[in-house]
């Protein structure tokens, strides 16, 4: 009998020796020192997490984790985690990155990844712009933001509804929470990663140098005063008449979860066999 006793790590003991790179008092801080703290709550074993991204601020965040990441190209996060997932199912995959990247050029990703309810944690650091890239609105901006040269006037167009499209696309877990509350944030990863099938938790967290005016979300957000619902068509309503400043879990409901048989499995004499039935 193997009797190595492993010693629980600390938050800090997730955290690589990598400085980031963020702007002072950005948003991102909040997120990567809540992952950390989750991760030892779970007493997740190291080798068993990785976080995989794709570009932008908030995607660099794999480099300061002490673990297995990806950081893969832009928008194209969630199929290399869910490629990742279905070959190593055992694995625990969390995916994080930003409103451009997320939600703009990888949003059919964003809406597969949602029906296909493969058990993955994916992590929208929502500041409502491109930061890397120096301030352009984002699917999230609202249109009459005019701080951008490139939108002068403002986009004029409605803006992206994360949760609701979570919602109709087949996310079974859906939750909003806000960098400048860690306590609160840190459960939701915990219950993000605990929930079985894609975990959808779209976290405010403030641009501190293209969107300075964030810094007034911290009066703004305010807890879900639901409890979280089963019903799809009650946390449509719910979702319908939220503010966007709600935060908890939106909605959670135990649906099939894509699991497909690992590579492994499926040798040439499986495809050879299906082909010829
Ligand atoms: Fe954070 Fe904005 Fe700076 Fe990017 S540009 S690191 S999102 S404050
Ligand atoms: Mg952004």
């Amino acid at each position: 009998m193997d009797t190595t006793i492993i010693p629980s790590l600390r938050a800090q003991d997730y955290l690589s020796d990598v400085k980031p790179i963020w702007c002072p008092g950005c948003g991102h801080f909040a997120v990567l020192s809540a992952l950390a703290k989750t991760f030892a709550f779970l007493a997740l074993p190291k080798e068993d997490v990785v976080i995989v991204s794709g570009i932008g601020c908030s995607s660099r965040l794999p480099a300061y984790i002490d673990g297995y990441g990806f950081h893969g190209l832009h928008g194209r996060a969630l199929p290399l985690a869910s490629g990742l997932k279905a070959a190593r199912p055992e694995l625990t995959v969390i995916v994080a990155g930003g409103d451009g990247d997320g939600f703009s050029i990888g949003g059919n990703h964003f809406l597969h990844a949602c029906r296909r309810n493969m058990d993955l944690t994916y992590i929208v650091m929502d500041n409502e712009v491109y930061g890397m890239t120096k301030g352009q609105a984002s699917p999230t901006t609202p249109p009459d933001w005019t701080r951008s040269k490139l939108t002068p006037h403002g986009t004029g167009l409605r803006r992206f509804q994360p949760p609701a499209i979570a919602l109709a696309a087949g996310a079974s877990f859906i939750a909003r929470g806000f960098a400048g509350d860690p306590k609160g944030l840190t459960q939701l990863m915990t219950a993000a990663i605990r929930h079985r099938g894609f975990a959808f938790l779209q976290v405010l967290s403030p641009c501190r140098t293209f969107r300075p005016e964030q810094q007034a979300w911290k009066a703004q957000v305010h807890p879900c005063l639901l409890e979280p619902t089963h019903d799809a068509a009650h946390a449509a309503a719910l979702i319908q008449r939220d503010d966007g400043m709600a935060t908890g879990v939106l909605y959670a409901e135990d649906l099939p979860v894509f699991s497909p048989r690992r590579p492994a499995e499926v040798g040439l004499d499986t495809i050879e066999a299906e082909l010829a039935a």
